[in-house]
């Protein structure tokens, strides 16, 4: 499954960066066109942070909107979709942000 591979990145990346120490809350901004299912993600969160110092740690999912650029009427726009269509008609376009996901913020305990 797609969200157990990332699941288990960000909780090894999180686990980098902790040393070992108690995680209460992990923070992740997810882009729409990631391609993720934030509750999919979350049950694989639970799963992979089983018998680490994350487990029992609430991962907190903000998803942020994707952001295209129309190379045929010079606008920018929200994509809410994976169909990159501009409002002009112009199919056109550039995916500037919205594939991606990060961890935001750590708090340990
Ligand atoms: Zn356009």
């Amino acid at each position: 499954m797609h969200e157990l591979a990332i699941a288990e990145s960000v909780v090894a990346s999180v686990l980098e960066h902790t040393g070992g120490r108690r995680v209460a809350v992990v923070r992740l901004r997810v882009g729409r066109l990631a391609g993720v299912v934030p509750d999919a993600l979350s049950f694989c969160f639970d799963l992979a942070t089983t018998g680490t110092s994350l487990e029992g740690a609430s991962l907190e999912l903000v998803e942020e909107h994707a952001r295209a650029h129309c190379r045929s009427c010079s606008c920018d726009f929200v994509v809410d979709d994976p169909i990159l269509l501009c409002g002009c008609g112009s199919a056109d376009v550039q995916l500037l942000s919205g594939q991606d996901l990060c961890v935001t913020s750590v708090e340990v305990l």
